[in-house]
């Protein structure tokens, strides 16, 4: 919905991480831009729309999701993703080379970019394969990638696992000052389980997904970034030796950040089993959920900035993939319209972590390390910004999801704090359907 300029977005609790600003005030938005934060009873510019009771924040920010195409469009697709993504107050999103083909060349990197503006419903960057066809043998064009808009590059579910590639690569990316943005994992080491090595794995009689693999490419990479000074963002941590690496090298001032996803803060290996025992595919992704020692030290390490962003790693299947097996049904589950809501209920603890730590991890610290626009509503930035009502308990219905898939570990949930509107540029991307008349009947348009 495009909206007259200027307009003023009035009442609200304006949190901005990236300028410490935390009040009630007010946002003037201009042909697509921010042109004024006011903090006091300054008059609105033009029509308003009332945000009293809401918190207005940046747009949210998800570096790491898998929108399928080209390729898997049954799964998912560019216009589903951002659909999804809009409704889970996202504002940008950075999708994974894992499509079929990969995103390896500037042809396929083009189209992706091209296709997310004629859908217009949120920003898609790319990370690109780091390696031809994400084999893990010949490094890509850095250069030629980078040029053509490639904000970093992973071969996102196959770790690069032969040390000299990965040292090509990593020069390589030295070389563009983009960032190398591996998921780690030797899978000689972790024996691709399907569900992590422990008590569950043992009991249900299947290969345990050994944490192993993933902490030894993390060590071995942190000396290799320790040598040749690449920026590097570890996907989806998910152990507490992987944690403690990674606050090691903070600690030795190397350019490393991390991220986590929401499932790995409020799920563990046991939540697997349903009530009769057997394993629910909706709860098999990788990294797998680990043990409640894992996950207290993922829950710690993003309140002491040892975890850097939240992020979803949404990575839809469709109900008949997932309907194999449990051995053979694929990995991942989508996390788009429940990302925010679940990340709040694992790590708000206010005052000690408050949403303007939340909004940091899911906006402002992404577009810090990624270099993408947003992330902030300082005047002169683009208007995506998300209104969020803190307070709305809403109960995750799968079969409401804007996203084309609906593997989510989350059905049933009782969830509180919701995107109730999204704007990109000034636009509205996403409007919640119980707020509708609220913000807009309300507002004098
Ligand atoms: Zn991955």
């Amino acid at each position: 919905m495009r909206l007259p300029s200027p307009f003023t977005i009035t009442g609200g609790r304006i949190i901005d991480p990236a300028t410490g600003t935390d009040a009630i005030g007010s946002i003037e938005i201009r042909d697509g831009a921010i042109t004024a934060v006011n903090l006091d009873a300054a008059p609105p510019s033009g029509p308003t729309i009332d945000a009293t009771g809401l918190i207005v924040a940046p747009g949210l920010i998800d570096p790491h999701v898998h929108l399928r195409e080209p390729g898997q469009t049954h799964k998912e697709d560019i216009e589903s993703g951002s659909r999804a993504a809009a409704a889970g107050g996202f504002t940008t999103v950075c999708c994974m080379p894992n499509t079929t083909p990969a995103l390896d060349n500037v042809a396929a990197i083009v189209n992706v970019e091209r296709r997310a503006q004629e859908v217009g419903l949120c920003r898609v960057r790319v990370v690109a394969a780091a390696t031809v066809a994400r084999q893990g043998q010949k490094p890509v064009d850095f250069a030629a990638l980078a040029s053509a808009g490639a904000v970093a590059f992973s071969d996102d579910g196959d770790g690069i696992e032969d040390d000299a590639v990965c040292s090509a690569v990593m020069a390589g990316i030295k070389n563009v000052d983009s960032v190398l943005f591996p998921h780690c994992e030797f899978k000689a080491l972790s024996h691709s389980g399907a569900v992590h090595l422990g008590p569950v794995s043992r009991q249900l009689g299947l290969v345990g997904y050994d944490p192993h693999g993933e902490e030894a490419m993390i060590e071995r990479d942190l000396a290799l970034v320790a040598k040749l000074g690449v920026r590097y963002h570890v996907a989806h941590v998910s152990t507490a030796k992987g944690i403690a690496l990674i606050a090691d090298a903070k600690r030795r001032k190397l350019p490393v950040t991390t991220e986590v996803c929401p499932h790995h803060l409020l799920l563990c290996d046991t939540d697997v089993l349903r009530a009769d025992g057997t394993p629910d595919p909706n709860f098999k992704m990788s990294p797998p959920l680990r043990s409640a020692t894992d996950r207290a030290a993922c829950i710690e390490a993003v309140r002491s900035r040892v975890i850097d962003c939240v992020v979803t790693d949404h990575a839809p299947h469709t109900a008949s993939e997932k309907n194999a097996p449990f051995e053979r049904a694929p990995m991942g589950i989508v996390g788009l319209e429940t990302s925010l809501a679940c990340a709040a209920r694992a790590l708000l603890d206010p005052p000690a972590f408050d949403w303007p730590d939340l909004i940091e991890r899911m906006s402002t610290a992404p577009a810090r390390i990624f270099r993408l626009p947003g992330g902030t509503l300082r005047v002169g930035a683009p208007a995506d910004v998300v209104l969020i009502d803190p307070d709305r308990a809403w109960d995750v219905d799968p079969q409401q999801f804007h996203s084309r898939s609906q593997n989510t570990p989350f059905g049933g949930w009782r969830l509180t704090g919701r995107a109730v509107c999204t704007l990109l540029a000034g636009r509205i991307t996403h409007l919640d359907a119980a707020q509708r008349d609220r913000l807009i009947a309300k507002s004098d348009f």
